[in-house]
C-alpha cells in the first residue's frame, strides 16, 4: 500500500500484530467475539437505534453493542472488527463512540478514527499478505469477489474495496441506489484520476443505469463506452471499459465492478 499515511499503517501493523499474536494462519481461525474478549472487550448483541455497533470504555474493560439488525456473518465480523479497532487504536479519543453503517465504509471526509478503524478491519479480517497473492494478475469480477468472500467470511462489499485497497490494477467499484450514486472507491493507480459525484444519476448507457430502467442484468462482464461512467474520459485515454454488475438484493443497491483496459 505505498500511499498510506502513517496513521493507516499504525492501523495496519496493529491487526498484523493479532494475527502472529495469537497464531492465526486462515480467517477460519480468527472468532471475532474470542478476538474482542481476549482485549477485555465483551460483545453482545442488541437494539441499536441508527448505529451499527457502538463501543463502550470503562478503564481497561470494553463493551461492543452490536445491532441486531444485521443480518450478514460477514456484516457482523467487520462491525466488530471495526469497534476492536476503536478499542486499541484510540483510546484518547472517546470513552463511548456510535458507528454506523457509512462509518464502516468510510473514506472520503469521514474523521480520521472512522477510516484508521475500517483499515484496522480490512487489515484483521483480509490480511494483505493473504489477500494479495489470491487476486495477483486478476482482474476483479463479482465471482472473483465472491471468491474471497467466502474464504474471508466477509461482505461483498468490505471484499471489493479491499480489492481496490490492494491491486495495482485500473479499475473501481461503484454502489449505485435508486438510479443513483450512492459511494464509489478506485484502486491506488487511479487515485486522483477518477472522480464520480455521490447523488448523481446514473447514466442509461451503464449496465447499472440499465438495470434501474428495468433490463436484468445478464451476469457478464460488457464493454460501455467509457463516457457513461467518466465525464472525461478522454483524460484517462480510454474511450470503453468494462462494467460487471451485481444486484445486492437485500440493500436494494447495484455494486459495478469497473476495469480501464
Ligand atoms: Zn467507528
Amino acid at each position: 500500500m505505498p500511499s498510506q499515511r502513517i496513521s493507516d499503517v499504525g492501523a495496519v501493523g496493529s491487526a498484523f500484530r493479532l494475527w502472529k499474536l495469537y497464531g492465526f494462519e486462515s480467517p477460519a481461525d480468527l472468532d471475532l467475539e474470542d478476538l474482542a474478549l481476549a482485549q477485555g472487550v465483551l460483545v453482545l448483541e442488541g437494539r441499536l437505534d441508527s448505529a451499527e455497533a457502538r463501543l463502550i470504555r470503562k478503564g481497561n474493560m470494553g463493551l461492543i453493542r452490536l445491532s441486531d439488525s444485521i443480518l450478514e456473518p460477514g456484516r457482523k465480523r467487520f462491525a466488530i472488527a471495526h469497534e476492536i479497532g476503536h478499542w486499541l487504536l484510540h483510546k484518547s479519543v472517546s470513552q463511548v463512540l456510535a458507528c454506523t453503517s457509512e462509518d464502516m465504509i468510510a473514506k472520503y471526509k469521514a474523521s480520521e478514527p472512522e477510516i484508521e478503524a475500517n483499515y484496522f478491519a480490512a487489515e484483521l479480517l483480509m490480511p494483505q499478505k493473504l489477500f494479495v497473492p489470491r487476486i495477483n494478475g486478476k482482474r476483479p469480477s463479482v465471482a472473483l469477489v465472491k471468491e474471497q468472500t467466502r474464504f474471508f467470511l466477509t461482505t461483498m462489499t468490505a471484499t471489493a474495496i479491499r480489492w481496490m485497497e490492494l491491486t495495482d490494477d485500473y479499475c473501481a467499484v461503484v454502489f449505485s441506489e435508486q438510479g443513483r450514486i450512492r459511494w464509489w472507491r478506485e484502486s491506488k493507480p487511479l487515485e486522483g484520476r477518477f472522480w464520480l459525484d455521490a447523488g448523481a444519476a446514473l447514466s442509461p448507457h451503464s449496465v447499472a443505469g440499465e438495470y434501474f430502467q428495468g433490463k436484468p442484468i445478464s451476469g457478464a462482464a460488457e464493454p460501455v463506452d467509457a463516457e457513461a461512467w467518466v465525464e472525461d474520459a478522454g483524460r484517462l485515454g480510454e474511450s470503453t471499459l468494462v462494467e460487471e454488475a451485481f444486484v445486492m438484493e437485500r440493500y436494494g443497491q447495484v455494486m459495478s465492478i469497473l476495469c480501464f483496459p
